[in-house]
């Protein structure tokens, strides 16, 4: 009797002890684009959703990446019209630019964002787990020493800022670090040669910083067509940026004052920098004991086949961790289509992902869908490609001594002249992209592209009007 009185207490002790597995049909690691998208998808089907965040929710876009960068280059746009007021008849006097309050504000927006995110997935019913999630099993992670299994596990913890792990780099900051600057920096050095380095300086730039792009090699955005690298690298510099060409970053000092050197492999010597920005890449997070779970990696990435799925069944991962297309609306149409495949029946589904639309949001801006011309050229051969070009002075610019061309490039292959590439760097170019690359995207021809009536006076009417 007493033992059975003990035996009954041991195991209420024991069991009050030992960890509760928590089990869901679908865990999502990771509250970013692609994670926070595929949870609130799946639970529209009824399934039991768990979503683990270690940090605020939104993920990089939200927080750290296209929403607060967006909210800057509308802020340069703003410094930029200023430029032309007077052309246009406002004799308005060159207005202070208030970064801290611009940031205030901003911060403010981000957060309100936050709590929207976390009300979304509540309303859908995915809970919320709080932690950062490490493998200690098969499809079983932990959290705060908590257990969780998911019959589904979806890895979508995207990636981080590459470290230069260069001497003084210390005294630099990356992506993550722009976003936290108080301050418009009176003196910028920004190393690196793609979206981001371009992008954060041209804001820099335009909202009054003295900016020094480096770069390795004799022209930035080297992985797009050679409109877009071409042009962007004169209007860098056209913009009043010191370009460093062909360079490298040796090191950083600061002395005794705190002013800080930066020294580059061609012996430029820029003294006074109090932003020096790292913008060279990003590395996936995968620190997650994927070995526990039987997840094998291929360069760094997260290796998946075309349906997201991993080397371990039942584990799918997505978005910039699988180092594919690091864009936002990639990772939340692969995680919405992985959703539908898993728990809607569309067993077929998954993202395709050739032409895919993307922008640099430079200035001017550029935007691409499509083939590059070398691409299409090395494809289908010299003889199946004509390229159509234009360049113009946008309308908006009739009435100012500056004026900033764009630029378009039309990529056709075959004897129909399917529009495989589209390329074009301008003023409103980022607005003007998306219907376009429906077109590409359909395999739309030149001569439908023509067909359709122009809409005028606009920029884009050039993209049907090309000869
Ligand atoms: P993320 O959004 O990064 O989400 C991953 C989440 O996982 C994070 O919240 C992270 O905290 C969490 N996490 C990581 N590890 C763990 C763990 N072990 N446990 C729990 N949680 C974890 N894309 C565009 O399309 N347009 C743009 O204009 C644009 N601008 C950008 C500007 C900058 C400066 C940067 C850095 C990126 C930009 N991007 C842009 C890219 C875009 O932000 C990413 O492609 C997108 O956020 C990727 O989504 P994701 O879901 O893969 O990862
Ligand atoms: P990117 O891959 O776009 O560009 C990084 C570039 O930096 C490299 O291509 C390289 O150019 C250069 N680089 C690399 N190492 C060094 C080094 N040691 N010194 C100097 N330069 C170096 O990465 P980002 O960090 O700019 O952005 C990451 C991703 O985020 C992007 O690829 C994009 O997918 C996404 N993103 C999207 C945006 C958008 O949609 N508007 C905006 C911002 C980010 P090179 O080889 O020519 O030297």
């Amino acid at each position: 009797m007493l033992t059975s009185v003990l035996g009954r207490q041991f195991t209420r002790k024991f069991a009050s002890m030992a960890p509760t597995m928590h089990k869901f049909d679908y865990l999502v690691i990771g509250g970013g684009s692609g994670g926070i998208a595929s949870a609130r998808r799946a639970a529209e089907f009824g399934v039991k959703v768990g979503l683990i965040e270690n940090s605020a929710l939104g993920g990089t876009c939200v927080n750290v990446g296209c929403v607060p960068k967006k909210i800057m280059f509308n802020a340069a746009m703003h410094a930029e019209a200023l430029q032309y007021h007077k052309d246009f008849g406002f004799d308005v006097a060159p207005a202070p630019f208030n970064w801290a309050e611009v940031k205030k504000k901003r911060d403010a927006y981000i957060q309100k964002l936050n709590g929207i995110y976390e009300n979304n997935l509540n309303n859908s019913k995915v809970e919320i787990i709080r932690g950062k999630a490490m493998f200690v099993g098969e499809k079983t992670v932990e959290v705060n020493g908590q257990t969780y299994f998911g019959e589904h596990v979806l890895i979508a913890t995207g990636g981080r800022p590459s470290d230069p792990g260069a001497p003084g780099a210390e005294y630099g900051i990356n992506s993550d670090g722009f976003f936290e600057l108080e301050h418009l920096p009176k003196r910028s050095f920004v190393v690196g040669a793609g979206y981001i380095a371009i992008e954060m300086a041209g804001i820099l730039k335009t909202l009054g910083s003295d900016v020094t792009l480096m770069i390795r090699h004799e022209k930035v955005l080297r992985t797009f067509d050679s409109l877009i690298s071409d042009v962007i690298t004169d209007e860098l510099e056209h913009i009043g940026i010191n370009m460093l060409k062909n360079d490298g970053f040796v090191r950083a000092t600061k002395d005794d004052q705190g002013t800080l050197t930066v020294t580059t492999k061609n012996g430029h010597s820029i003294s006074g920098v109090d932003c020096l920005l790292f913008a060279i890449g990003r590395d996936p997070n995968v620190e997650l004991d994927l070995d526990k779970t039987g997840v094998t990696l291929e360069k760094g990435h997260i290796k998946v086949d075309a349906f997201q799925n991993t080397s371990a069944p039942g584990v799918y991962a997505l978005g910039d961790v699988c180092g594919r297309a690091l864009l936002t609306p990639v990772a939340i149409a692969a995680g919405r289509r992985l959703a539908h495949r898993l728990f809607d029946g569309k067993t077929d589904l998954k993202l395709d992902y050739n032409n895919i639309p993307s922008v640099v949001f430079s200035h001017p801006p550029s935007g691409s869908v499509g083939l590059t011309e070398r691409e299409a050229r090395d494809k289908f051969g010299d003889a199946a490609v004509r390229v159509y070009r234009s360049s113009f002075a946008p309308l908006y610019y009739a009435l100012s001594e500056r004026k900033v061309k764009t630029h378009m490039k039309l990529v056709c292959a075959g004897d129909e002249q399917r529009v495989v590439g589209l390329h074009m760097v301008g003023q409103a170019v980022d607005e003007m992209l998306q219907g376009f690359a429906v077109a590409v995207k359909m395999g739309a021809t030149k001569a439908q592209f023509d067909d359709c009536v122009a809409i005028h006076p606009t920029s884009a009417e050039e993209l049907v009007t090309m000869r």
